[in-house]
């Protein structure tokens, strides 16, 4: 017996068959039980959704002589006569322009049936007819005799003119679901006795775009290449990127791992992978990223991240059609989401300048960047066990509203001492209050500049340093910025007020 490709064998044959079209299904059987049929249908939804098996279905269970609950019966000579019925008249208008066949149908559509009921006219791609087949069809849904039903089919519905549509009972046919569609693919691996692997199905899903005749065509391709449908079957044969690939880049992403995202996404390129799919398959990758940080599922990215990747690589797809550096604007779009948290932002300055800086988005150091930098420089346990010691003398101590014990000195050099401490506001407070905590250290022998950090920062400033030791990338001090008199004054009031009412209030 001839080889007969699976989406053909597969094709549905009975409305109990057809995939992923519940409510479409179950108004078209209840129209057949009622035996209630409208003259014209359009049948509009993405390709390889069941448009086309569906109107068959749909117009073998209209002439049938005994349907049983909305389906066809398959035993009465309408059934068994259905695919050579002259009553049946398929026309696929992407074939030609259709104006013969429309000419034609125009003259015999007033011709009874032969054997059934109904004359059911399936009219497929029916958006490629010419204006001038249009206008003709229109003609004949203005006035159908009784015994004519049309059922057109469209990928585009846009396309297919408004008078056109106001005579049809439309149907939106959707995009087969992962679940659906995995459960058809397991159930024709079985019937096949095709073996697979789980995963090789989810990628088969993500390949076909919930199109079930190109997922079946992609299972009948690999399972004839390999004894098993195993995802590296996959990946070889139709050159995809896995997902596994995109949660290293996102890894990357998080740690800022600049050039391990570069040369990932090189090799990507080397391979030739097509840069537009490779985009969408991202997109879809992150799209679920996305959901999962909303459902509280997913905690190691922002969403606000996730967010900017989708809409960067949004534009790269748009671009990807006229862009031939597409690849280059997938590197700009993961590189700027390096943002200041991240570690490597600051090797790459380092290797074009050769210091360890950690910068904000803007580039611009803040006050707290420069001390930790400059900090670094000369870092050294004795300074750090010095202060530590002294610091439960001083622990007491209070400078306006800043407490010492609130903060715990976690690094020093003899020019710099980082202190950390639990929240983000009380660092900012002790930074404000730097220069009067430096005049109280004097007075215990310390003359050095303070900074605070809150310790979860402090954790990512360790990070940032022992990765640069490993590196040995050199730390240089930066000069601070000089305060400019019209600031500090107005600081210098600001102060004096609030010192003022704390003392008040102390
Ligand atoms: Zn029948």
């Amino acid at each position: 017996m001839a080889y007969k490709v699976l989406y053909r064998k597969y094709r549905p044959d009975s409305f109990s068959k057809i995939i992923g079209q519940k409510s479409i299904v179950e108004t078209l059987q209840n129209s057949v039980k009622n035996n209630n049929f409208s003259h014209a249908y359009i049948f509009t939804g993405p390709r390889g959704t069941g448009k086309t098996s569906t109107a068959k279905v749909f117009a073998k269970a209209i002439n049938c002589e005994n349907p049983n609950n909305g389906e066809a019966c398959n035993q009465c000579g309408n059934c068994k006569n259905f695919s050579t019925s002259p009553d049946i008249i398929e026309i696929d208008a992407a074939s030609n322009n259709g104006v013969d066949e429309i000419r034609e149908l125009r003259n015999n559509i007033t011709l009874a049936p032969t054997s059934s009921k109904y004359k059911v006219y399936i009219i497929d791609e029916v958006h490629m007819l010419s204006p001038g087949a249009f206008n003709a069809l229109l003609k004949t849904l203005e006035e159908p005799p009784e015994h004519a039903i049309f059922i057109l089919a469209t990928t585009e519905v846009y396309k297919v003119p408004i008078t056109i549509l106001s005579r049809c009972q439309r149907y939106d046919f959707k995009k087969i679901s992962k679940d659906e569609m995995i459960e058809h693919l397991k159930y024709v691996c079985s019937e096949e006795n095709i073996e697979f692997e789980d995963n090789a199905l989810d990628e088969i899903y993500y390949l076909s775009d919930g199109c079930l005749r190109d997922a079946l065509s992609i299972l009948d391709q690999t399972s004839k290449l390999s004894r098993k449908v195993t995802l590296d079957c996959l990946l070889r044969e139709y050159n995809i990127i896995s997902n596994k690939k995109i949660e290293d880049l996102l890894n990357y992403l998080k740690n800022g791992n600049i050039e391990s995202i570069v040369k990932e996404l090189n090799d990507l390129e080397d391979t030739g992978i097509n840069a537009q799919k490779l985009i969408k398959r991202m997109i879809n990758y992150f799209e679920e990223i996305a959901i999962n940080i909303k459902l509280c599922k997913e905690k190691s990215i922002s969403y606000d991240i996730i967010r900017k990747l989708i809409e960067g690589l949004n534009d790269c797809y748009v671009d990807a059609r006229i862009n031939e550096n597409v690849y280059s604007m997938i590197k700009l779009n993961f590189l700027n989401l390096c943002g200041s948290k991240n570690n490597a932002i600051s090797n790459t300055i380092s290797q074009r300048d050769n210091r360890p800086i950690k910068t904000t988005n803007s580039g611009k150091m803040t006050f707290t960047d420069i001390r930790i930098n400059n900090c670094f420089v000369e870092v050294n346990k004795e300074s750090l066990s010095e202060i530590q010691k002294k610091w439960t003398e001083i622990l007491n101590e209070k400078i306006n509203a800043v407490s010492f014990s609130d903060y715990k000195p976690v690094a020093a050099s003899n020019k710099y001492i980082i202190f950390a401490t639990d929240e983000e506001s009380l660092a900012e407070l002790f930074n404000m209050k730097a220069e009067d905590i430096e005049r109280r250290l004097k007075e215990f022998n310390f003359e050095t500049r303070v900074v605070a950090i809150s310790n979860s920062k402090w954790l990512e400033e360790k990070e940032l340093f022992k990765r640069n030791i490993k590196e040995k990338v050199k730390y240089e001090y930066i000069d601070e910025p000089i305060k400019t008199d019209e600031n500090s004054s107005i600081k210098g009031k600001v102060n004096e007020i609030f010192e003022d009412k704390m003392v008040e209030i102390s």
